[in-house]
């Protein structure tokens, strides 16, 4: 560890300082030539003088499920009341995002509402215009295949990036839970869903160095990694709000407790981090969810979630991937209308305000899954009361059933 300029140069036999990632101070990736065996390399490095602690570059993958079943609305959002177009119209957008396989930003439904770096956009190509360390970045970076251009070649992204924030009342597919926003891309996964934490660590501090305010992370399953908290709690003392999935059970697909087995980088214990089951349509824990009565904070739909699509078009997908970024773009919304409100106030409002359901209970912190309405100070008026459950018809005929009859005026 040291604040000292270290890339390229070799530290021990075999072993090649690569780049910083100064979101966390003194923080190397470390290339390990052919021939070095990682666990031995690892105990010298710790041993270092230079080195506070060295861990391996851990795997990350995403967190959807495969799901084939057809639906044709968007679920989710009525559940959710239509909120996001109740305020929608005088709302300036604040907010933007970490979407980690990079996303279709040409997509009808999201051009509108990508983030746009106005250097690089009017700069030249193969130029570092805004001198921020990456070219043509100009909705965001590929971290997966350095270049400035994440789109998408997964459909994870692209997704998630639909129910944050696909554009609303344009007579077009989808609508996200903040109808304008600004999201910005940032891939570090590749077409198969998988990548580097080293790369995750970068997209996070591209994300709190070009100003983005909340990021999406609908990823996990990665070892405890000191690295990554550090990145996390460095990334909450910039103000950051970490939405993260919780993960979608064990290898039978069945919600695991992550108060037993923590799934990261949900789990990790930096106040910044909003954790994030899914529930279903009605409003049961889905059962591939994970929870966890202190590690999991709040429910979100996340069942045949309709969303955008690369290409152009719309597909339904499954997963707490799915149910994070509806809190991730509820967030942006109570952040837009709280602009003052710091990370921890955002996160209280969305924990306090909502519905505690008997299905949660003893599942998560808050026993609710997420209220966009109520979150928004506007909760929906209850429901008219029931019609009576029976009619009062009397057994005039005395046979053991109640007669109904039909009366005619006049
Ligand atoms: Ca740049
Ligand atoms: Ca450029």
């Amino acid at each position: 560890r040291g604040d000292f300029q270290l890339a390229g140069t070799q530290l021990l036999p075999g072993t090649m300082i690569g780049r910083a990632l100064p979101l966390v101070s003194g923080l190397h990736q470390v290339h390990l030539s052919p021939g070095y065996d990682v666990a031995d390399a690892l105990a010298e490095l710790q041993s270092h003088p230079w080195v506070a602690y060295a861990e391996p570059d851990f795997h990350i993958t995403t967190s959807v499920t495969p799901n084939d079943a057809r639906f044709d609305e968007q679920w989710s959002l009525d559940n959710l009341g239509k909120t996001g177009g109740t305020i929608d119209a005088d709302i300036d957008a604040l907010g933007a995002w970490d979407v980690h396989t990079g996303v279709d930003w040409a997509h009808p439904d999201l051009a509108a509402n990508m983030w746009v770096n106005q250097a690089e956009a009017g700069g030249l190509a193969g130029v570092d215009d805004d001198g921020n360390g990456y070219i043509d970045d100009i909705h965001g970076y590929d971290f997966f295949n350095h270049d400035g251009n994440p789109t998408d070649d997964n459909g994870h992204g692209t997704h998630v990036a639909g129910t944050i924030g696909a554009v609303g009342d344009n007579n077009t597919g989808v609508t996200g839970v903040n109808w304008d926003v600004q999201i910005m891309a940032l891939k570090f996964l590749g077409a198969d869903g998988s990548g580097s934490g080293s790369d995750a660590i970068e997209a996070l501090q591209y994300a709190v160095a070009n100003g983005a305010t909340i990021s999406n992370n609908s990823y996990g399953g990665d070892p405890f990694s000191q690295i990554f908290l550090d990145a996390i709690t460095a990334a909450r003392d910039a103000g950051h709000l970490f939405v993260a999935a919780a993960g979608n059970g064990n290898i039978f697909g069945i919600g695991i407790d992550n108060d037993a087995t923590p799934f990261y980088p949900a789990g990790y214990e930096s106040d910044n981090v909003l954790a994030v089951a899914a529930v279903d349509h009605n409003d049961q824990l889905a059962t591939f969810s994970n929870y966890g009565a202190t590690s999991v904070d709040v429910a979100a739909p996340g069942v045949n979630i309709l969303s955008t699509q690369p290409g152009g078009g719309y597909q339904l997908l499954s997963g707490t991937s799915m149910a994070t970024p509806h809190v991730a773009g509820l967030a942006s919304l109570v952040w837009d209308a709280k602009a003052s409100w710091t990370y921890d106030q955002v996160i209280d409002q969305i924990v306090n305000t909502s519905d505690v359901l008997p299905g949660l209970s003893g599942l998560l912190t808050t026993g609710g899954r997420i209220n966009a309405a109520t979150a928004l100070g506007n909760p929906e008026p209850p429901p008219p009361p029931p019609p009576p459950a029976t009619l009062p018809h009397q057994d005039d005929f005395n046979d053991g059933t109640a007669e109904s009859f039909v009366v005619r005026a006049g």
